[in-house]
């Protein structure tokens, strides 16, 4: 059996075919310009390929609640070209097989537990730090929409009192993509974020910030696991910070087994970059399920 599954990011749409292992068949990357342009493209990579279900993670905001009016749309992106436009819609008139969609991030939570290191788990969150920051939640065994989905990237948090150029959030002055997000640490040193390795001081300052946020969530949400994934983490030497400054955070107020095994608390992402991609792959599968039943 093949399944479509489609990223479509702000800058790329990866299309990939996949099986029900997870195991990926052929993938490639589209341009993210117009949807007018680039939505046929995708809709011309998937078609005559026999795939049974399409599954995708989008860009946000995106209505994820199938019982709502705007399922499958992109919303207020700053992305203005997509602002309000059928994703879904448009790709179910070219492709008449079962669809769901979900934010990028649950796709790429919904990856790791269904394939990855979360396997099994029943509470997980995944947070990327990348372009932007945003956080996939999997709590009690289902992705986590609520209202529209969670925007964990953008969680308040207190500034570092040597930070002298702060967030680059046009939405909050002070929030977890405003201050650790690549472009975010580019703005503050004036350098690539690859460019910064040895500078202990980047390092010290973006797990500052990662370390917040995550204890953050482990006192909501107390997840069983967290994946950390994104171009900013590839920074291999930031997990040993991250995991030492939450742990002085959290302060002995919370006592898990998880806890005490901290370097497999807080853990990379463990699916190789296609982490996405194979969630998109299982929500692919959960339609076609849906469907069936
Ligand atoms: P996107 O978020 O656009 O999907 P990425 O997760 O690759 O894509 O994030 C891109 C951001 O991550 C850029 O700001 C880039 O500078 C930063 N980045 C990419 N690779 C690395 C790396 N190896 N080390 C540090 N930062 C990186
Ligand atoms: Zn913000």
């Amino acid at each position: 059996m093949i399944i479509g599954a489609l990223e479509a990011g702000g800058t790329k749409m990866v299309c990939a075919l996949g099986r029900e292992d997870g195991s990926i068949i052929d993938q490639i990357s589209i341009p993210t310009t117009t949807p007018e342009e680039t939505i046929p493209k995708i809709i011309e990579y998937f078609k005559d390929k026999g795939i049974e279900a399409l599954g995708i993670g989008a860009f946000g905001p995106v209505g994820v609640d199938p019982a709502s009016e705007n399922y499958g749309y992109i919303l207020e992106t700053p992305k203005l070209a997509w602002r309000n436009k059928d994703l879904l819609g448009s790709l179910k008139k070219g492709l008449k097989v079962p669809m769901a969609i979900d934010t990028d991030v649950n796709g790429s939570c919904l990856g790791e537990v269904t394939y990855g290191c979360a396997k099994g788990l029943n509470s997980v969150i995944y947070i990327t730090i990348g372009t932007g920051v945003g956080v996939g939640v999997w709590v009690n065994g289902g992705l986590l929409h609520g209202m529209l989905h969670p925007e964990g990237g953008h969680i308040l948090l207190n500034r570092h009192p040597e930070d002298t150029k702060g967030g680059v959030c046009p939405s909050h002055p002070n929030c977890f993509e405003g201050f650790a997000s690549g472009p975010s640490i580019e703005a503050r040193w004036g350098k690539k974020a690859v460019d910064l390795k040895e500078q202990s001081e980047v390092w010290e300052l973006e797990s500052f910030y990662i370390a917040q946020a995550l204890a953050d969530y482990i006192m909501i949400l107390s997840p069983q696991k967290i994946i950390l994934g994104g171009g900013v983490m590839h920074q291999e030497q930031l997990f040993p910070l991250i995991r030492r400054k939450v742990k002085e955070l959290v302060n002995g107020y919370i006592c898990s087994k998880e806890l005490d095994d901290i370097d497999n608390y807080i853990v990379p992402a463990s699916l190789n970059d296609d982490q996405g991609i194979m969630g998109a792959i299982r929500l692919g599968l959960n339609a076609l399920e849906q469907e069936k039943s």
